[in-house]
């Protein structure tokens, strides 16, 4: 069953972390690193079952491949996720153990926070291995990624407004915030800067009062998110809110949020298309948090990080484009685009050259990868002229 269940999403490893004195049951998916080293995040989640954090690290995984690809970063996609309550059940003994675990993958897999986690969980994975990006300035690293995610969602909202409306003034719109945690507070607060109008919901009640209060959001129900009269809906909280029971519901003309795996499945991307909304493509929207660590791989640089942050406005504008250009939703446009370069990018069968690990915290690199494609570490590709 979970060989069958890999062997379909075409992962190329899955490990099982398990280590009882610290309570850490975790799993960590690498789906492809033809473009370089798997790099995301790490989800602490309370599953309803083992299928269900599976599914989740699958999806995710392949999710972060696709975001690389289209993004234009050297990176492949993995994912991790702990199955456990961040309410209840951190602890540095449970970090520690899943960097042991994360170390022990020499660099095909490089972690960083996600939904449950934040920087100080990822402080205790630092003590066991190089391979964490995220971590605080003091550790060499760029902090918390939300805000960059957050700056970069706003990029690929621009892109939309101007794409439906020919008008890219983000004040101009009403939108429903669905979730306002590290990334959702940031992006209302950048929507309310520009004057634009603003409703909020999010199962965390003291989260909806901050909106509220310090940055003037409208509150909604939970449920009611999908029955807002707002331009614009954003999904910042979980994956899967476009589905069969909420599209109906939804009176928006463009979709845009920073949650991962919007779509229930891909047919909802048709379905989307055919009532007249445009939907931004997750994985290109929500980028900016892993251009943003990934710089950390260099050697940190916050300036160039605004600037590429930048660049999701243009791979937005492209992936309206191929969908115009080939009649496809956009969800297949952005899918269309990731493969290309990761098809033209697998197919150079130049030699990797390793690279340090993280510039201020530099392990000698591994050695180089046997063949292209199988990453023993963070190398880059070579730039040959
Ligand atoms: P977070 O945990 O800080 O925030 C998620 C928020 O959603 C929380 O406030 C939570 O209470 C709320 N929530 C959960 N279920 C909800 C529901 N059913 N209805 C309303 N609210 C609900 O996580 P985050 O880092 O802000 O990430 C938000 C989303 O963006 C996730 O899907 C994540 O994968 C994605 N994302 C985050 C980053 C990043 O830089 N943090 C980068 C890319 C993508």
């Amino acid at each position: 069953m979970i060989f069958e269940t890999i062997s379909t999403s075409n992962h190329e490893e899955v490990v099982f972390c398990h280590n009882k004195d610290a309570g850490l049951k975790a799993i960590i998916a690498i789906h492809n690193t033809v473009l370089g080293p798997a790099l995301g995040g790490t989800r602490m989640w309370p599953y309803a079952s083992e299928a269900e954090a599976l599914n989740d690290v699958l999806r995710l995984s392949r999710g972060m491949t696709y975001k690389a690809a289209v993004s234009g970063l050297n990176l492949g996609g993995g994912k991790a996720v702990i199955w456990g309550d961040p309410n209840k059940d951190k602890s540095e003994a449970l970090f520690r153990a899943f960097g042991r675990f994360v170390n022990s993958l020499g660099g095909r897999y490089i972690t960083a926070e996600d939904v449950g986690i934040d920087v100080n969980d990822m402080e205790y994975v630092l003590r066991e291995t190089e391979y964490v990006t995220g971590v605080h300035q003091v550790h060499g690293g760029s902090g918390d990624p939300s805000p960059f995610t957050a700056y970069g969602t706003l990029q690929g909202l621009m892109a939309a407004l101007q794409v439906k409306f020919g008008n890219e003034e983000v004040g101009n719109y009403s939108y429903a915030v669905q979730g306002v945690g590290h990334v959702g507070m940031e992006f209302v607060k950048l929507l309310r800067e520009r004057g634009a109008k603003v409703f909020v919901t999010d199962i965390n009640k003291d989260a909806v009062q901050r909106a509220v209060d310090e940055f003037g959001c409208e509150a909604v129900a939970l449920d009611d998110i999908y029955d807002v009269d707002a331009d614009v809906y954003s999904p910042t909280a979980l994956g899967g809110t476009i589905n069969e029971k909420t599209l109906p519901r939804l009176k928006c003309k463009v979709i845009c949020g920073a949650a991962n795996n919007q779509l229930a499945n891909d047919q909802m991307g048709v379905e989307v298309a055919a009532k007249g909304m445009l939907y931004a493509p997750d994985y290109a929207v929500n980028a900016g948090g892993l251009m943003n660590v990934s710089l950390e791989i260099d050697g940190y640089n916050r300036e160039r990080a605004m600037r590429m942050m930048r660049t999701i406005y243009y791979n937005l504008g492209r992936i309206f484009e191929i969908s115009k250009r080939d009649g496809i939703p956009t969800n297949q446009a952005a899918d269309r685009m990731a493969e290309e370069r990761i098809t033209a990018i697998g197919k150079l069968r130049l030699p990797h050259l390793g690279a340090p690990a993280p510039a201020s915290r530099a392990a000698a690199a591994t050695d180089p990868p046997s063949a292209p494609g199988l990453h023993a570490g963070p190398v880059r590709l070579a730039i040959h002229s």
